[in-house]
């Protein structure tokens, strides 16, 4: 069997490839392969990762510290706000044509806040917010110190809080709360519905073999054992943890010496109905210790399936899986080879303060995950909350020319063979937020020929009215309010 293209993985990322692949050029034949029977039960999925739609607006690392002139660089928070106003486009884009048809079932509009509740943090978040509040971005962010205010916009996190407690928060109105797996799951349904795309669950990718210009793909149905061989002019490997194993057997030169460093989760949850109609934020405060910086706690109200909860964490923990539900406990030790030992011994040689942070997160009590909670609901009470597992996130690991041993990379990459018959998404953060514009840059990098022509372009501008302007520069600002005004209204954000 021939296609143009194989994605394996239901998640975010394989599933929004396949949406702007097939709205670009509607003739070409896709398949897609999932081993989970249904669509995205990893990462993207509502309850394994946190659903924020991370636009700057709160998470405090990305603008970590005063710098010694007291003022808080906030480049990294504007480009991310960009970098989500993509995800947006394109989401609003499948609301208007029908792609997304249940809007209300993944995207909720949720304030973000940020709290600190120290005397030193209080002057940075107050610097965080002058800089931030230049940018049109950002401009109707409210900074506070006033307790009553504070408690307005969160009451739980004045509930039960020293009085004598120096605090202060921002608060954004325009946050979102996303279910990236019921986003996923509305594109894979759109995409099984076109013509020539064939959408396959309970499909394992089992192997990956390099055919002349393209690749043989072999598959096997979980149930029946069946193998079946696809050729495709193009494969995207999405499989979110499974991407490095499918790498290595794929026996991809550009992958060699990539490893990949599990990082487990655990959320701790409520369905109080009292609680949860108290709380209407996610709120994000700033990083403890040896914590990863995507492992900040944050109390954020949740909308899963329908239901209202709030969830407080992740809370990170160690594990050698690389997959949550359809992983092994060897998943590390098998990924490793002789070409990536080097860089992940010294991953653990140079982290050892990373890797005690693990070991001692996932083992620690309830009572001490309490104590992280009471730092934002200082009220809460045990007998509230469970605790309950999240989804895994593998980073990628690679020692760079150039680059200090040990690094671990936080970021997402999108790893492509040199003749670009094979893209591969390896590492988590910021993560699905930045669906849209990473699969973008898939498009670019290996379908060019897509957007060369006049047509190509205003299917592409119809989807991401933004794509080659900088939103960033002030000369932008009125475009981007329009365009993000409109996706506000389509999305029933406001
Ligand atoms: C605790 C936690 C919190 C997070 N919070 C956020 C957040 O708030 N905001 C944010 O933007 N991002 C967040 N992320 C990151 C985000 O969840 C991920 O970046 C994103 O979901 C990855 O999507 P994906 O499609 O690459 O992978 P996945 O969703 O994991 O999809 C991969 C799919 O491939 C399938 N698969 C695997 N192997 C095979 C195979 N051999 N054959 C066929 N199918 C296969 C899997 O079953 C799975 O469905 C968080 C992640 C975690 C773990």
């Amino acid at each position: 069997m021939k296609t143009d293209v194989v994605l394996i993985g239901s998640g975010i990322m394989s599933s929004t490839l396949g949406v702007l692949l097939k709205q670009l050029q509607p003739s070409l034949s896709l398949r897609l392969f999932e081993v989970a029977d249904e669509p995205a039960p990893e990462a993207s999925s509502g309850w394994n990762n946190a659903g924020t739609g991370h636009a700057g607006l709160c998470e405090l690392s990305y603008t970590p510290h005063l710098e010694d002139d007291g003022t808080v660089n906030v480049n990294k928070a504007i480009s991310v706000f960009e970098d989500f106003e993509y995800s947006l486009q394109l989401w609003a884009h499948a609301a208007r044509t029908g792609i997304l048809r249940e809007v209300r079932a993944c995207l909720h509009p949720l304030p973000h806040l940020s709290l600190v509740h120290t005397a030193e943090q209080v002057p940075y978040l107050k610097a965080r917010h002058e800089a931030l509040q230049r940018h049109h971005f950002f401009q109707s962010m409210t900074f506070s110190t006033d307790r009553s205010e504070i408690e307005e916009w969160a009451p739980l996190l004045m509930e039960g809080r020293d009085e004598k407690q120096p605090v202060a928060a921002t608060r954004m109105a325009g946050g979102t709360d996303v279910n990236f797996g019921g986003i996923a799951g509305q594109f894979c349904q759109w995409l099984g519905d076109q013509e020539s795309v064939g959408v396959s669950f309970g499909t394992r990718v089992v192997d990956l073999e390099k055919r002349g210009s393209g690749w043989m793909v072999t598959t096997r149905h979980e149930k029946s054992g069946r193998e079946e061989t696809v050729e495709a002019r193009f494969v995207f490997v999405g499989a979110g943890g499974g991407s490095l194993p499918l790498l290595q057997k794929a026996g991809l030169p550009e992958a060699k010496g990539y490893g990949g460093f599990p990082i487990g989760g655990q959320w701790m949850v409520t369905d109080h109905p009292e609680l949860v109609a108290r709380h209407s934020a996610k709120v994000y405060g700033q990083a403890l210790g040896a914590a990863p910086t995507m492992a900040v706690p944050h109390l954020d109200t949740r909308m899963i399936d329908g239901k209202r909860y709030l969830l407080f964490g992740p809370f990170a923990a160690w594990t050698g899986k690389f997959l949550q539900r359809g992983g092994n406990h060897f998943d590390l030790l098998r990924s490793v080879r002789p070409d990536n030992l080097l860089p992940l011994l010294r991953v653990g040689f140079h982290n050892l303060d990373l890797v005690r942070y693990l070991l001692s997160q996932g083992w620690q009590s309830k009572e001490s995950r309490m104590a992280e909670l009471r730092k934002f609901y200082p009220a809460a009470r045990a007998d509230d909350w469970k605790v309950i597992d999240a989804g895994i996130r593998v980073q990628a690991i690679k020692q760079e020319p150039g680059e200090k041993p040990g690094i671990v990379h936080y970021g997402t990459e999108v790893l492509t063979s040199a003749d670009r018959s094979i893209s591969a998404l390896l590492g988590a953060s910021p993560g699905a937020s930045v669906s849209a514009k990473v699969m973008l840059e898939c498009v670019q990098r290996c379908f060019p020929d897509l957007l060369r022509s006049k047509e190509g372009k205003a299917r592409l501008t119809a989807m991401i009215p933004h794509w080659q302007i900088d939103l960033k520069e002030s000369s932008a600002r009125e475009k981007f309010e329009g365009w993000h005004g409109a996706a506000v209204r389509d999305l029933q954000l406001g």
